[in-house]
């Protein structure tokens, strides 16, 4: 049995995990046996199973099986539970662990790559789904004066703020809000090209706004927050910055992502998980 990776999705065929890891991998002038694995819907869960009992040490989840992953793993991280998802499993003394890293990819772009600093700043998060509950917990370590949620689905957004002991705010009752310095787009709007129903006036001077999704062009978001002024990223940062903190709980040493991250956005490669 070879030692051997793997990230689970489906569709899977575009992912870049692979071209990822092994790139980490080459810093220490190791090759790695990372593959793409779309089992059908009704087939995950064995899938996995017949992965680890073939010498598989890790894989990465991602759409739709997050929730699936955190189902059927027997020891879960803080951060998996905060996230009730999944991306990162291992087996450790014979049980299936799994990790969440989502969050702490964000906050590593968001403070190591960017530089953006949240410490005494209004963050607002727009969006309510898997992956805005895989990083508010990551964030609100960060020392930000106050995180706020919106969502076109309010209720959802209200679920989150109970879930995590913060402020929800309907999107059309935003423009009673003081400015925020730091918007994250965590919706998945950007991916049909649609913009979000966001007045300026949320808008600090200075302002710095984040989008999850990342693609070749500037998000339809982003474009918005450009036009206003303000700093703007996508997100293939954080598609890096997962993926090293995967590569770390599997490997025990962390790899450097900003060569590798710059390289990536050079060549303009169509990215996703
Ligand atoms: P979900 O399907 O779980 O949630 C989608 C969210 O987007 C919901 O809050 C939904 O609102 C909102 N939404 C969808 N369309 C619109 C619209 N037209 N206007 C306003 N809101 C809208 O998706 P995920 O949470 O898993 O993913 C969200 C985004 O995050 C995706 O773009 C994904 O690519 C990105 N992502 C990036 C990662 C990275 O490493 N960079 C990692 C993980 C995710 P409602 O509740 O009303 O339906």
């Amino acid at each position: 049995m070879s030692a051997k990776y793997a990230v689970f999705g489906q569709p899977v065929a575009h992912s870049k995990s692979p071209q990822i890891h092994q790139a980490f991998a080459a810093q220490r002038s190791q090759t790695l046996n990372y593959e793409r694995l779309g089992p059908q819907e009704d087939e995950f869960e064995s899938a996995v199973e017949t992965f680890f009992a073939t010498g598989g040490l890790g894989a990465n989840v991602t759409l739709p099986f997050k929730e699936r992953a955190y189902a059927m793993c027997e020891v879960r991280t803080e951060r998996a539970e905060q996230a009730q998802a999944v991306n990162t499993l291992w087996v450790e003394n014979g049980q299936l662990h799994g990790d969440n890293t989502d969050g702490a990819g964000l906050l590593g772009d968001i403070t190591r790559n960017l530089n953006w600093k949240l410490i005494n700043k209004r963050i607002l998060v727009v969006g309510a789904g898997g992956a805005v509950r895989g990083i508010l917990g990551c964030l609100l370590t960060a020392g930000a004066q106050e995180v706020v949620i919106t969502n076109r689905t309010f209720e959802r957004a209200e679920e989150l703020a109970q879930q995590f002991g913060i402020r929800a705010v309907a999107l059309d009752a935003l423009t009673d809000e003081a400015p925020f310095h730091i918007i994250i787009n965590g919706t998945s709007a950007s991916l049909a090209g649609a913009s979000l129903p966001l007045p300026i006036t949320i808008l600090a001077s200075n302002a710095y706004c984040y989008d999850m999704m990342y693609g070749e062009e500037p998000t339809p978001f982003m474009q918005w927050a450009q036009a206003q002024g303000a700093d703007v990223s996508d997100g293939l940062g954080m598609l890096v910055q997962q993926a090293a903190e995967s590569f770390y709980r599997w490997h025990g040493w962390r790899p450097a992502t900003v060569a590798l991250l710059k390289t990536m956005r050079d060549s303009s490669i169509e990215t996703s998980v």
